[in-house]
């Protein structure tokens, strides 16, 4: 039996890694599952799971999680130390699936214990990338790719060398707005924001396929984990969303990966490799589709495309910056506090004034100076928020 713990277990990616292995209740011992607000779900699955412990991020929310746990046999745990030491719980395989920074410290615990890590956490690559990257080598522990893009470009380079790679590109279906004119995104609304035409996920990461603020994650993160270079590294629109990624080789042939747009084809990847196993996603029947669409991105709809590139040019921890800021002006895009055009105008400010003040970001890259950083850049984004809108 294989064990394994869930991060998030409660969100999009953690239900969806769950459905997985309740298909195969006896090839998986669970030993933590965490979430945050959803007790319900969260202690309901415990104890479906027969997991050893259950953590809610949250510690006033300890009693609400206990109780639903009386009697199951299922231990309960509360905030930040008991994520970190549920992610220390030895483990096969552990699923990152917390969203945003906040998935940092459990995953580094994960690593360091030499634990198998799949990644859905792409903040934590882009706040980082070089961070987890060592600690994984260090302590001979695994990363294994769970963006959907992401584990498509690491399929396409099984069995090749990364040198003979000439370029990466990974699509996008252009979010909830791709057809909107242009003038109209300043008026799009939280609820237009928070639906996209093609894959069922979590709110934030909605709303960030919208103003393509993911994929500037998702390029960052392609660079952290595939080590290649900045001007490498293209997206390209696909409405369609069934080619996922396309790895381009030096002798002109490019590998393409097409599939359903269902997580569960990625993170049953990750779950079941270096094998393939079946898994319950949908056949594409590409006669029925009949075609597939591409198109160039257009970075005057897509800032936060522009953005990515600059901070994979500054290095240092820009990524780090680059993540807080989105992530604050999002809160305040989501609290009505900001419209949808004015994150990219916020996170581009913020990025400025850290550029300009090149000693906040050049020191060393650990845990508490990412930290550090983070909670610096929040405070500007929300400084530059209330500016914007004051
Ligand atoms: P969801 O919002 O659906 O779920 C997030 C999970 O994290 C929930 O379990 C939530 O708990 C928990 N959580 C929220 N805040 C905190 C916190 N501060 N500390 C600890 N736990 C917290 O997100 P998704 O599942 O959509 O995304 C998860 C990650 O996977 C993200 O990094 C995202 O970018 C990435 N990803 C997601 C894809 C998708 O298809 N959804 C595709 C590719 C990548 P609760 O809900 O109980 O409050
Ligand atoms: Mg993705």
């Amino acid at each position: 039996m294989r064990k394994v713990s869930i991060f998030g277990a409660t969100g999009s990616i953690g239900q969806n890694t769950i459905d997985l292995i309740r298909r195969a209740p006896e090839a998986y011992k669970v030993v933590a599952l965490t979430g945050g607000a959803n007790i319900a779900r969260l202690a309901e699955d415990a104890i479906a799971l027969r997991a050893e412990i259950a953590v809610t991020a949250y510690e006033d929310r300890l009693p609400d999680l206990r109780a639903a746990l009386e009697g199951s046999g299922v231990e309960a745990a509360a905030g930040q130390a008991a994520l970190i030491e549920a992610a220390a719980r030895p483990a096969d395989w552990i699923m990152s699936a917390i969203v945003g920074a906040a998935g940092l410290a459990p995953g580094m615990e994960a690593l360091k214990h030499g634990t198998t890590l799949a990644l859905a956490n792409k903040e934590s690559l882009v706040c980082a990338g070089k961070l987890l990257l060592e600690t994984a080598e260090i302590h001979g522990a695994r990363l294994l790719p769970v963006d959907s893009e992401h584990s498509a470009v690491f399929q396409g380079l099984v069995g090749e060398d990364i040198s003979a790679v000439e370029r990466i590109i990974i699509t996008a279906s252009g979010g909830a707005f791709r057809d909107w004119p242009i003038e109209d995104l300043a008026n799009a609304t939280l609820a237009q924001a928070s639906s996209h035409p093609n894959w069922d996920m979590g709110q934030r990461i909605t709303i960030d396929s919208a103003s393509m603020f993911n994929k500037a994650l998702e390029v960052i993160e392609t660079r952290e984990y595939f080590g290649v270079r900045p001007d490498q590294i293209e997206v390209l629109v696909h409405p369609e969303s069934l080619v996922h990624a396309l790895v381009g080789f030096n002798d002109g042939a490019i590998m393409a990966h097409l599939g359903a747009a269902d997580m569960r084809h990625a993170i049953g990847y990750a779950l079941h490799w270096p094998e393939r196993q079946h898994l319950p996603v949908e056949r594409l029947d590409l006669a029925r589709i009949g075609q597939l669409n591409f198109r160039a991105p257009d970075l005057a709809r897509y800032p936060a495309l522009r953005l990515a590139y600059e901070v994979m040019e500054r290095g240092g921890m820009m990524g780090a910056v680059f993540n807080a800021a989105k992530e604050q002006a999002l809160d305040d895009f989501i609290a009505g506090r900001i419209r949808f055009t004015e994150m990219a105008a916020v996170v581009e400010r913020v990025l400025e004034r850290f550029a300009a003040e090149s000693s906040l970001i050049d020191d060393a890259m650990t845990l508490d100076n990412v930290t550090r950083v983070d909670h610096l850049a929040r405070k500007q984004a929300a400084q530059a928020a209330e500016e914007r809108v004051g």
